[in-house]
């Protein structure tokens, strides 16, 4: 074998010279290369892809998302045509697997910790010849000692030159089962936790200062073990970090032991997916969320009252949802207290249960995968046309990310820290409204 490189398709580029976060999965698959063999991390965010330098021998891996999934298409095609030996893993490989496997020689679904050294063996044995057309794991193994990040590999990323959110795994799994989310089935339903001292020894070496949490809901673990979080909090206190960010639902509102105690270890911002105030989505939030608009408020209210920011994640376009619902979707949002807010439009991913309606009741759009950004209309609503839908939802993002809004929020954030930290509060919720802004600003010019 050559080489190995690992590849991640263009999403964002860069935004004022850095990509926006770290290629934390590949980097975790290029720790687990032997030392022996020479491995390469290719961000198609950050540079054009020398796919002419590849050639027999070399094992390229490219990761791949929904929205990004025809590039990766692309450069999986090029690869093999350069006589590499192509496996295409990540969420959109696992969701759909007979799709992907038309354009490379492997498929590697699941976490893939043990297929991934499998079927480096594959190739290394045999070449393209090894390599078998799936490699399946479904294991959900402990996280214990998993795929240590080397520092090979920390000094091949370069996260801090690079790169403006590192991001991090503390914990991983979501027992929730929301109609429209892909978390059970690329993260499995129980909840795993990482020993503490390995996150703390990962954060030590990565010299990582601040970074968003990849758990696809930490906050959860506030109810389902609260000493976990009281040791990490214990232990995270202790390093000299500026801040970090994490997903979350509006539970960790009842625990504001917790909460003060995460202050103290740097925690500045719970994500928490409210995702609608419209009481009729109830079914498809898997008993997270009433989906009232009180009850949301008042657990903004107790979250900031600890000195914790919340940014408010909302979803549009459920069955349930009328014109009426965009309206109370605005007054929630222009009388709320969020530091920042996304609100998104639904998505039929692929593997989820609300697909599978979408699918049976023929309600699927014929649109390229790159319009699963949850900023396009991609199935036939219900109350709405196509159009409608789509004119109500720039309605909202329109109002939602107006130059007063943003400096609005931004300004709210700033009132409410002491003045050592209110240009760091300032600056955290412009620019996660800023990134909202832009994500929908990939369709429409505001
Ligand atoms: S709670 Fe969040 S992560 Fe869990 S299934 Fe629902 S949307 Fe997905």
């Amino acid at each position: 074998m050559r080489r190995i490189v690992l590849i991640r398709p263009k999403r964002d580029g860069r935004i004022f010279g850095k990509a926006p976060g770290s290629p934390y999965t590949l980097m975790r698959l290029a720790s687990l290369v032997p030392d022996e063999i020479p491995v390469e991390i290719w961000d198609e965010n950050l540079i054009d892809l020398p796919l002419d330098t590849l050639r027999e021998g070399d094992l390229v891996g490219i990761t791949s998302m929904t929205v990004t999934i025809d590039g990766a298409e692309q450069i999986s095609r090029r690869a093999m045509q350069q006589g590499a030996g192509v496996v295409v893993g990540g969420v959109h490989a696992t969701l759909m697997p007979e799709h992907t496997a038309t354009f490379a020689h492997s498929v590697m679904t699941g976490e893939g910790y043990f297929t991934w050294q499998r079927l480096i063996q594959d190739f290394a044995a045999d070449g393209v010849k090894g390599m078998k057309p799936f490699y399946s794991d479904e294991t959900w193994a402990e996280l214990d000692g998993i795929a240590t990040i080397s520092d090979r590999v920390i000094k091949m990323v370069n996260e801090q030159e690079n790169y403006w959110t590192p991001y991090l795994e503390i914990t991983r799994g979501c027992p929730r089962n929301c109609s429209f989310c892909t978390a059970i089935r690329v993260s499995g339903r129980k909840m795993r936790l990482r020993p503490i001292d390995e996150v703390v020894d990962e954060i030590e070496r990565r010299g990582i200062k601040r970074f968003f949490l990849t758990d696809d809901n930490f906050g959860l673990n506030f109810t389902t073990d609260p000493d976990y979080c009281s040791r990490l909090f214990d232990a995270l206190s202790k390093l000299d970090l500026h801040s970090w960010t994490c997903q979350s639902e509006m539970s960790v509102a009842k625990y504001p032991d917790l909460l003060e105690h995460s202050l103290s270890a740097h925690l500045d911002k719970h994500f928490i997916g409210f995702e609608s105030v419209n009481p009729d989505n109830r079914r498809e939030l898997g008993g997270k969320s009433k989906g009232v608009a009180n009850s949301a408020e008042e657990a903004i209210h107790t979250i900031r009252e600890t000195g914790v920011g919340v940014v408010g994640l909302f979803v549009m376009g459920f069955d349930e949802d009328t014109p009426a619902t965009f309206q109370a979707m605005w007054d929630f949002i222009r009388n709320s207290d969020l530091d920042s807010i996304s609100t998104t439009m639904l998505t039929p991913y692929p593997g989820t249960p609300f697909r599978e309606v979408v699918e049976q009741e023929g309600r699927l759009l014929d649109v390229p995968w790159s319009h699963y950004d949850t900023a396009h209309v991609t199935f036939i609503p219900k109350n709405f046309t196509v159009e409608e839908l789509r004119s109500a939802y720039d309605w909202l993002c329109r109002k939602t990310y107006s130059p007063t809004q943003i400096a609005l929020r931004g300004y709210r954030s700033f009132r409410r820290h002491p003045l050592r930290l209110a240009g760091k509060k300032l600056f955290g919720s412009f620019s996660t409204d800023y990134g909202y802004r832009r994500t929908y600003a990939y369709r429409n010019a505001l």
